[in-house]
């Protein structure tokens, strides 16, 4: 039995991640800490809220003093770390909360979970307590790939290429060190581009079926011949599991989809199977009435291309050898079911009046977006 402490256990992957463990651990306690920005929803969460063996804390990770706390009063074992600020391409327009939480908040818990864990056991004492720190960080950390390169391994030297990937890779040397240094019981995943339900509307595949069921255009980064391995969130969350359960202490591990994607060709199969949702089911011509050119069957007519990211890395593709072979790993959704079971989330969950209050919002995505 585990007694887990999830940072952003409020945002898209780690929303998912709770989902999962409660359902696949049910024995296992879980507290999620998170400030609730603007990429945060509690709503997200209430499908677990009425578990006993769940806990919700409002909080910042870099108030150590708080980690502390919930460390000792949960009696923490296990800290899974996916608190972050996560946006590309807002961290070219403001890096310094890229910095202050991905570099100082990795930090803050580090030190906590070293003192809670280690120093004040060994103060008193007592034998250190079995613990095991997760990071939870990106393919991004390894920089940009040509069209031949091979995969990033683990091996793969670092050359992050944005101030959000800066961040992610100076985190990872952090908890890197913390093992070397402390003995502190870490592990490190660096998993590729992950979609699903729960994805705030900012990132590319939510925009683009937000955007179709709009009738707004659907903005393409330059010629959108970039490439991104994908994977399905709960896959990832499997991922995480088992190198909490069979990973070696100390150790990366790469996770990924070994699938392949132009952003350009993402958004061309979303077009398609939109349009074919809605050629097969009336309901939604009436839930959706604004979505015109899906209605025609041509969302594609939305696709706009826009001026390119600055510093826009061209490929990143994973290879999960290692976490496949030593810990038998593989993802259960084929891309095509795993886009299809997103597609018909947001088909579900979303509906027009929701469209329209959330304007404000889906203006500043669009606005950032570009
Ligand atoms: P997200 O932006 O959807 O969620 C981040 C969460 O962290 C939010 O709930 C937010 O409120 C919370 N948070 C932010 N700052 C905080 C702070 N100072 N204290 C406490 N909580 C704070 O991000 P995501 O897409 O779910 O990513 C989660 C993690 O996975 C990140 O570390 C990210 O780098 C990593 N990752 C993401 C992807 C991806 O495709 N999304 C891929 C690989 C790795």
């Amino acid at each position: 039995m585990k007694n887990l402490l999830v940072t952003g256990g409020a945002g898209f992957i780690g929303v998912n991640f709770v989902h999962y463990w409660l359902a696949n651990n049910p024995q296992d306690k879980v507290v999620v800490l998170d400030a609730l920005t603007y990429a945060g929803n509690k709503a997200s969460l209430e499908p677990v809220q009425e578990n006993d063996n769940f806990t919700f804390v409002k909080g910042d990770i870099c108030d150590t003093d708080l980690v502390e706390k919930l460390l000792s009063d949960h009696s923490i074992d296990t800290l899974v770390h996916f608190a972050a600020e996560s946006h590309v391409d807002r961290s070219i327009t403001g890096p310094d909360a890229f910095i202050e939480t991905n570099i100082i908040g990795t930090y803050s818990l580090l030190k906590a979970a070293k003192k809670v864990w280690i120093d004040l056991p060994i103060a008193s004492g007592k034998p250190v307590i079995e613990h095991r720190f997760h990071h939870v960080s990106t393919d991004e950390v390894y920089g940009t790939l040509s069209a031949t390169d091979p995969a990033f391994t683990e091996d793969t030297a670092y050359a992050p290429n944005s101030p959000y990937s800066a961040s992610k890779a100076a985190s990872d040397h952090l908890v890197r060190a913390y093992h070397h240094t402390y003995g502190l019981q870490v592990t490190t995943s660096n998993c590729s581009n992950n979609y699903g339900p729960y994805h705030f509307p900012e990132k590319l595949i939510p925009l683009i079926i937000i955007n179709i069921l709009q009738d707004k255009p659907l903005p393409v980064y330059g010629d959108g011949q970039q490439i991104r391995d994908w994977l399905y969130v709960e896959d990832h969350a499997r991922g995480i599991e088992l190198v909490l359960s069979k990973g070696r202490v100390g150790e990366n591990y790469n996770i990924g989809g070994n699938n392949e994607w132009a952003n350009i060709d993402i958004i061309k199969l979303i077009c398609n199977l939109m349009d074919v949702r809605f050629s097969k089911d009336p309901n939604l011509k009436k839930r959706f009435p604004q979505a015109r050119n899906a209605i025609q069957g041509e969302s594609r007519n939305l696709i706009t291309h826009v001026k390119d990211r600055l510093g826009h890395d061209r490929r990143y593709a994973v290879n999960a050898e290692k976490i496949s072979n030593e810990l038998g790993y593989a993802p259960y959704e084929t891309f095509e079911s795993g886009i299809d079971k997103t597609v018909s989330w947001y088909l579900e969950k979303l509906n027009c009046d929701e469209l329209q209050h959330d304007e404000a919002l889906y203006t500043e995505v669009e606005e950032v977006t570009k």
